[in-house]
């Protein structure tokens, strides 16, 4: 059974960034698909600034042509916060227990995790992918801290695709592009350029769309 990349982010707005770290996840593990999951309402940080269904179109313009990826609107279409772990909850009872399910995520969201609702339950839903900085093992490294040391370390480490439905941290290095959604968002409202930090379809849906361009 082919297994599932799981994406969530803001997406405020989508760039190279996210695409880069989940078409190189999607090579290293041999994902069938991956997820794009626009957060609705996310609860660990201020409310974004842009309409859900804003973000998600920009998503949906983002992966056109891309044949693994897809985007969805399970989040967008709850009225309550979405967390992670409700996400991965709904997906098991979707698509079983034996299905391989990765969530992917960057370095920074991976050392926020331990702020997550109910974060050590992640682990029993989906084995997790980190990228993580080329020379910056986070293993070794002084940012990451107890609580989520330990439960990384008793975890099994996994250094390839095969592994089970759920339960292995997988931590791969992968060359940093150095983008943000804040960047983009701060040089728009400048009336700058933000070209070739993203797909010019989404710069071009935010230009119709007059997205960024009032603080
Ligand atoms: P913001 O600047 O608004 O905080 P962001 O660019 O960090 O946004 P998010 O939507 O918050 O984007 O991130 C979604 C996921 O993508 C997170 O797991 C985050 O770590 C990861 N991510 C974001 N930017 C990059 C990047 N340049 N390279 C690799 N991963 C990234």
């Amino acid at each position: 059974m082919p297994p599932i990349g799981v994406f969530g982010g803001t997406f405020d707005p989508v760039h190279f960034g996210h695409l880069r770290l989940a078409e190189e996840m999607a090579d290293a593990l041999g994902l069938d698909r991956v997820l794009f999951i626009p957060a609705g309402q996310p609860p660990h940080r201020g409310a974004p600034r842009t309409a859900a269904s804003h973000r998600l179109e920009m998503v949906r313009h983002a992966i056109a042509g891309n044949p693994r990826f897809v985007a969805d609107a399970c989040e967008v279409q709850r009225p309550h916060p979405s967390y992670t772990v409700d996400t991965l909850t709904a997906l098991r009872a979707e698509l079983g227990n034996a299905q391989p399910l990765w969530l992917l995520l960057g370095a920074d969201a991976f050392l926020d995790l331990p702020s997550w609702h109910d974060w050590r339950r992640l682990f029993e839903l989906a084995n997790i992918a980190v990228a993580e900085r080329i020379g910056a093992r986070l293993m070794q490294s002084d940012a990451i801290m107890e609580p989520l040391k330990s439960e990384v370390l008793q975890r099994q480490p996994a250094d390839g695709p095969a592994t089970g439905p759920a339960g292995s941290v997988l931590l791969r290095a992968m060359p940093p592009l150095d983008i943000s959604a804040t960047a983009i968002r701060n040089i728009l409202a400048r009336h700058g350029s933000a070209r070739y930090l993203l797909p010019d379809a989404v710069l071009d849906y935010i230009h119709t769309h007059q997205l960024y361009t009032s603080t």
